[in-house]
């Protein structure tokens, strides 16, 4: 519907406050003066991606190495929305910018309904794709036959599915896991644990009586290859016992009541290096370190924006990326690494579009990295998301508008039945509810701010997950193989297949 047909099906009322907004100067910055194509551009453009189109060879090669990302939580509406903002950021034209994996040449929808939960959470999507199994809500790694608080060792070992990391150290590859989500987070944590229940982060949040491994030492202890190379992210608290003071908070301790210090652990293994802070991780010489352990937070890692807040510093998700790759691709038979963007999750939650956007951003630096570092013949990237979120764009904003704006035409921003602005972006549910009452006027509010909650149609403490099919963006040997609507698991088939792995 355009805006005329807007204002026809209007409520008189309605049609006043639109016409009045319309002769009010509003608080909203206007669109961005960009070059855009002329009709003839237009026609060419469309022209040449048929011809290009055409000359597309689907790559059919072994791969020797294989890069998961996941952008936690990134579902298509947030692909665009940063697309816009990376676009914009630069003073260019952000609905015809692409970030760098929108630019592979292969693309398919992943639906993301887990084996018993319509819209899912990052276990069983993350198990999907490490294992080829759909699973349970909160299940990591094992079978849908196992119950959430399952806590004997020999049923979980029992119901195990093997993951691509595994299957990958005992081919001989090299293998890593990256996140700025804690590392024993659900999403890495599928590579290389097998729990029923993913909040099982450490062993004080086990239940009395269980025999179950936590998922921390899941990660120290892991029995395939010669362990797991590189892992970074945040979670240094399930690492520590709860007499260590950490470094970083010196108000804080660790997190584990079994008297076992996994960082400890981790440096008696051959090559072994473990950093907490950006001057330690900065010092690491990839050259001489084969194994890699970086825990940057007690918890979580920061968002990317707030990263230069942090005291102690921190690698950004590019870095981290780079790195891993670094001490990996020594290995001449190949690698498999997982890097997460596992904080957009989070700040869709939070329902601040912001934080979503720019860590969705980081990840497009992370991916550009990779592609940088490795090549096409032999390197299969996929970039993909476990679930989507409510997230809408929305309105009739001009080209150009600022994307975390108020929907404007022109600079000036439409409004609601009772003449108010409202935001281009927003959320389903969460937090942002502002319904009882009558909706805020947001006219002199800067809904571009980075601590901006966009308004969210139910009141929740969270926003939550959505249900609709997310992306699956590949490039590499067999990316060709993603194609159409897949079931998520399939991600696994084509990566197995690609590094040779199950062949029968
Ligand atoms: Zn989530």
């Amino acid at each position: 519907m355009n805006k005329q047909t807007l204002l026809n099906k209007a409520a008189p009322a309605a049609l006043m406050a639109l016409m009045l907004g319309t002769a009010l100067a509003q608080d909203n910055p206007p669109p961005m003066v960009v070059e855009r194509p002329t009709s003839a551009q237009w026609y060419e453009q469309g022209q040449e991606a048929v011809r290009a189109a055409q000359q597309l060879q689907p790559n059919t090669g072994k791969a020797r190495n294989v890069i998961l990302f996941v952008g936690d939580g990134m579902g298509v509406t947030t692909v665009t929305a940063a697309r816009i903002l990376e676009g914009q950021q630069r003073n260019a034209d952000g609905e015809s910018n692409r970030l760098s994996f929108e630019k592979f040449p292969y693309l398919a929808h992943s639906v993301t309904a887990s084996a018993n939960q319509q819209t899912s959470d990052s276990a069983p999507t993350a198990t999907a794709m490490v294992t080829g199994i759909k699973t349970n809500e909160g299940a990591l790694s094992v079978d849908q036959n196992i119950a959430k608080n399952e806590s004997s060792a020999e049923v979980i070992a029992a119901a195990s599915l093997q993951t691509i990391l595994e299957q990958a150290e005992a081919n001989g590859l090299s293998t890593g896991v990256v996140s700025t989500a804690r590392i024993t987070h659900a999403t890495p944590a599928a590579n290389y644990a097998h729990i029923g229940n993913r909040d099982w982060e450490g062993d004080a949040l086990l239940p009395a009586g269980s025999t179950v491994k936590d998922i921390a030492a899941q990660l120290i202890d892991f029995p395939h290859g010669n362990g797991i190379d590189v892992a970074l992210g945040g979670g240094r608290a399930f690492f520590m016992s709860n007499q260590s003071v950490d470094p970083e908070y010196p108000a804080l301790k660790g997190m584990r009541n079994d008297n076992r210090n996994l960082i400890d652990q981790w440096l008696t293994q051959t090559h072994s290096a473990y950093v907490w802070d950006q001057a330690g991780f900065a010092a690491i010489d990839t050259a001489k370190t084969n194994h890699l352990l970086g825990l940057f937070e007690p918890l979580h890692m920061q968002y990317s924006v707030d990263q230069h807040k942090d005291g102690a510093g921190e690698p950004t998700l590019a870095a981290m990326t780079a790195t891993a790759i670094e001490i990996l691709q020594k290995n001449p038979d190949g690698f498999y690494l997982m890097v997460e963007a596992g904080r957009i999750d989070h700040a869709h939650h939070d329902g601040n579009a912001y934080r979503a956007l720019t860590d969705t951003i980081a990840l497009d630096e992370a991916v550009r990295m990779a592609q940088a570092m490795t090549s096409s013949d032999d390197t299969l990237i996929i970039v993909t998301a476990d679930h989507s979120h409510t997230f809408t764009l929305a309105g009739y904003p001009s080209r150009g508008n600022p994307i975390l704006g108020k929907a404007a035409i022109n600079g000036v921003p439409q409004k609601d039945l009772s003449g108010k602005p409202y935001s281009t972006l927003g959320y389903a549910n969460g937090p942002g509810y502002t319904g009882d009452g009558p909706r805020p006027d947001l006219s002199a509010i800067d809904t571009m701010h980075p601590d901006y909650l966009q308004e969210a149609a139910i009141p929740l403490e969270d926003e939550t997950h959505g249900g609709e099919d997310v992306a699956i963006y590949a490039d590499g040997p067999l990316a060709h193989l993603f194609h159409g609507t897949m079931e998520q698991n399939v991600i696994y088939h084509v990566m197995a297949a690609a590094l040779g792995l199950n062949q029968q």
